[in-house]
C-alpha cells in the first residue's frame, strides 16, 4: 500500500512514527511536509518542521524539549548572541545549526531543497520518504494591529501566538509549485491521511500551493483527516490563536468544516467529539491521544481503515 501523509512539524513527527509502525514490509509512506515556516536566520535556511520530522523518526530528537536534537549544547547561539546576531528568542542548537549549514551549503550549491531532504534523511533509516510541499520559499507572515506584520516564528515563538492576528498571509505562495514528487505522491497514493497538524499554519500552506489542492481532490485515492482538536480544545500548542485569527472554532467538528467534504473522505475525532458531523464526510470516533507509538500505531490503522471503507 502506497500512504500518503500530509504533515506540520512535532504532531505530523509524532503521527507518522505512528503510521511508520503500522505499516507492513511491502507498503510505502510518504510525508509532505509543510515548510511554510521556512526562515533565513543569519544567512541559514531554517526549516522547522522538515527537521523535527527528520530528527524524530531518526531517534535523535528531543523528547523532552519537544522540539530540536537531543544531547544539544547551545555554544555557537551564545556566540552569534554575543554579536547582536539572529534572534536570541530563536535559540538554534549547535547540532541543528550542524543541519541548516548543510542544507544552506547545498542550496546555495544549486540543489534543489527536495534532493537536499533527501541526502538529509539518507544518514539514517528513516522509512519514510519526505518531500517537501515545494522548493520554493514560502513563508507565513501574521499580520496584527499591536505590531504590524512579522514572520511567523517571530509570532509564534517569541510573543508565543499571544498577539492577536489579523490574518495570515503566504508571501510566495501564488508563485510556489509543488516540489519533485509531491504530486506523485498524491495521484499515485492508495490512501492518503493528513496528521492532526495545525490547520491553518501547517496543513493549510500545503493545501495552498498551486496544485496541491487540486490533486488532493482529483486523487482516487480516499482521504482521511485526524482532528488536532479534542473535547474542543487543542491537544498541545497554540492552534487555537491560528484557527480563531481565520474565524474557525476550535471544534473538531469546525475543522472538518474548514477542510471540507471536496477534499475529506474520512475525518477521526475523539469520542469527547462523538457528535462532530460534516456533511458528505464519513465520521469516525476513537481516543485520538498519541500516548505512545503502539497506540498512535492502532490510530493510524483505524483512519486507513475508515478511507477504505473498513472502518
Ligand atoms: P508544529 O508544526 O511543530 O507546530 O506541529 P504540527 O502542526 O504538526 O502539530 C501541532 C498540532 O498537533 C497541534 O495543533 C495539536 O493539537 C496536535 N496534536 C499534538 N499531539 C496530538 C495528539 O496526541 N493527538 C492529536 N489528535 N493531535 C495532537
Ligand atoms: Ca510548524
Amino acid at each position: 500500500m502506497r500512504i500518503t501523509v500530509l504533515a506540520g512539524g512535532v504532531g505530523g513527527a509524532r503521527f507518522l512514527r505512528g503510521v511508520r509502525a503500522a505499516a507492513g514490509p511491502d507498503d510505502a509512506i510518504t510525508a509532505i511536509v509543510n515548510t511554510g515556516d521556512d526562515l533565513t536566520l543569519a544567512g541559514l535556511r531554517v526549516c522547522p518542521d522538515l527537521d523535527s520530522i527528520l530528527y524524530a523518526l531518526a531517534g535523535v530528537n528531543d523528547v523532552e524539549r519537544g522540539w530540536g536534537r537531543r544531547d544539544e549544547s547551545e555554544r555557537a547561539s551564545e556566540e552569534m548572541a554575543a554579536w547582536g546576531v539572529g534572534w536570541p528568542w530563536f535559540t538554534l542548537g549547535d547540532r541543528d545549526l550542524g543541519t541548516c549549514i548543510t542544507r544552506s551549503h547545498w542550496l546555495a550549491e544549486g540543489v534543489g531543497l527536495a534532493e537536499v531532504v533527501r541526502r538529509l534523511a539518507s544518514r539514517w533509516e528513516l522509512g519514510v520518504e519526505l518531500l517537501p510541499m515545494s522548493e520554493q520559499s514560502v513563508e507565513t507572515h501574521v499580520h496584527t494591529a499591536e505590531h504590524g506584520r512579522m514572520h511567523f516564528q517571530e509570532w509564534w515563538v517569541r510573543h508565543r501566538a499571544s498577539v492577536p492576528a489579523e490574518r495570515f498571509e503566504l508571501a510566495g505562495i501564488e508563485t510556489a509549485t509543488p516540489a519533485p514528487g509531491v504530486l506523485a505522491a498524491i495521484a499515485e497514493a492508495d490512501i492518503v491521511l493528513l496528521a492532526p497538524s495545525n490547520p491553518v499554519v501547517s496543513i493549510g500552506p500545503i493545501l495552498a500551493v498551486p496544485g496541491i489542492g487540486e490533486a488532493l481532490r482529483a486523487t482516487a485515492a480516499p482521504v482521511v483527516g485526524l482532528s488536532p482538536i479534542i473535547g474542543g480544545r487543542v491537544v498541545r500548542g497554540m492552534a487555537d490563536a491560528c484557527l480563531s485569527a481565520i474565524g474557525v472554532a476550535t471544534s473538531a467538528e469546525a475543522v472538518a468544516r474548514h477542510y471540507g467534504a471536496e477534499l475529506l473522505d474520512g475525518w477521526l475525532v475523539d469520542p469527547a467529539d462523538a457528535g462532530a458531523a460534516a456533511e458528505g464526510v464519513r465520521v469516525l470516533a476513537r481516543p485520538l491521544l498519541f500516548t505512545s507509538v503502539d497506540e498512535t500505531a492502532a490510530i493510524a490503522r483505524d483512519a486507513i481503515a475508515l478511507g477504505l471503507g473498513r472502518g
